[in-house]
């Protein structure tokens, strides 16, 4: 696609805010299609559709206006893409949006590649689940299949007998019962592939979470060689195997033994991904755009080790102006108003030397804030 030619996005977030940005650098300007105004993508974008993510017509006459369609936001109805895909190219496509918006059809794909998960049965009626629950055993994670994001939707259980309630809980069904890993740490790995089948990795991450929501990114993550060229490689199968045409982030489970267990796919750029804007020559928001756009992918580098931190909700937000004040922390604000608790408004990054990430507890010293 040369410049000037026209990035359709769906989902119009801060994902999608950063994806305008790297595509603004290219030369290209982006249509932002979501169904509230003047969201995070919207206010630095060319052009704005606001309407429901259901609304065919409209996603028609969206596609019409654009080159390229894309998504940053996977609740997108699958189906909404695929009435897309006869008028214009669809990158990544339906099918793939198919695959990772649900988890039953995600474990499947991955198992049947060779990829491990952990232990898992769909669990479709209350009957079902205490026999699923006696052969997984205690502890295990009881999971919508479909919609679920930053721990919403999902119970542990603890005890058999917590079993039924949790099942009464969560909703939408069906379900699906895991088995409880008791991990290292947690990892994942953003891989771009482009419309030639070049496929680039950037180093695997060690994310730490709060109150389920992901508190911090570690760039590159602390683990034996080994450890990290195997998090690669099923990185790039999984990849491969779903012929994807953009980015992917695979999270991942590391066991005391150095084994990996994925948890899930995401096929768009990720938030564990967003230390690459300030970390690396190509971020994954370039190298989204360029997949989608058809240009060619230049290997994901790192000049920098870093670490990311999110700012979220009201406590986060807390801090922007000892943020700004900081000097060496790279702020990024998302362009929400309204700091509810919960909500993802922006992130900072702190750069180090390479092989210069500091140990557990110098992480969170090298973020100290600079305060009046
Ligand atoms: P998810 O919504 O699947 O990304 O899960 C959110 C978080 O819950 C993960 O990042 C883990 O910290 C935790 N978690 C999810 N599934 C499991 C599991 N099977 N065993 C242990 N912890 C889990």
């Amino acid at each position: 696609m040369p410049p000037g030619a026209v990035i359709g996005i769906v989902g119009g977030g801060q994902l999608g805010r950063m994806a305008a940005m790297a595509a603004a650098r290219l030369g290209y300007l982006v249509h932002v299609y979501d169904p509230v105004a003047r969201g995070p993508a919207a206010q630095v974008s060319a052009f704005d559709t606001v309407a429901g993510f259901d609304d065919v017509r409209a996603l028609r006459r969206f596609a019409a206006s654009v080159d390229v369609v894309t998504f940053e936001f996977e609740n997108v109805p699958a189906a909404g893409l695929e009435a897309l895909e006869g008028a214009r190219p669809v990158r990544p496509g339906a099918a793939v949006l198919r695959i990772s918006q649900d988890r039953v059809l995600e474990k499947t794909f991955l198992n049947g590649i060779g990829v491990a998960t952990a232990p898992w049965v769909a669990v479709d009626n209350a009957p079902w689940l205490a026999a699923a629950v006696e052969r997984l055993g205690v502890p295990c994670v009881l999971k919508t299949t479909r919609l679920g994001y930053d721990g919403k939707g999902q119970a542990v259980i603890r005890a058999a007998g917590e079993a039924a309630g949790a099942f009464e809980r969560l909703a939408p069904k069906p379900l699906v019962l895991e088995g409880f890993v008791d991990f290292a740490c947690e990892i994942s790995v953003v891989v771009a592939r482009g419309a030639d089948g070049t496929v680039v990795a950037f180093d695997p991450v060690e994310n730490r979470h709060k109150d389920h929501i992901l508190d911090m990114t570690l760039a590159p993550a602390q683990l034996p060689a080994e450890v990290l060229a195997e998090a690669t490689r099923v990185a790039r199968l999984v990849a491969e195997k779903l012929e994807l045409v953009g980015v992917l982030a695979v999270e991942m489970f590391v066991t005391a033994d150095g084994g990996i267990l994925v948890n899930e796919i995401a096929p768009r750029p990720h938030n564990s991904g967003h230390w690459t804007i300030d970390a690396c020559p190509v971020s994954q928001f370039e190298m989204f755009i360029r997949a989608v756009a058809g240009l060619p992918l230049p290997p994901a580098v790192r000049h920098h080790d870093a670490v990311m931190k999110n700012l979220v909700g009201p406590e986060g937000m807390a801090d922007w102006d000892a943020i700004l004040g900081t000097p060496g922390l790279i702020a990024h604000h998302y362009g929400k108003d309204l700091a509810r608790p919960g909500r993802k408004m922006g992130h900072f990054t702190k750069l180090f030397p390479k092989g210069g990430l500091p140990g557990a507890l110098g992480v969170e010293d090298g973020l100290r804030l600079v305060r009046d």
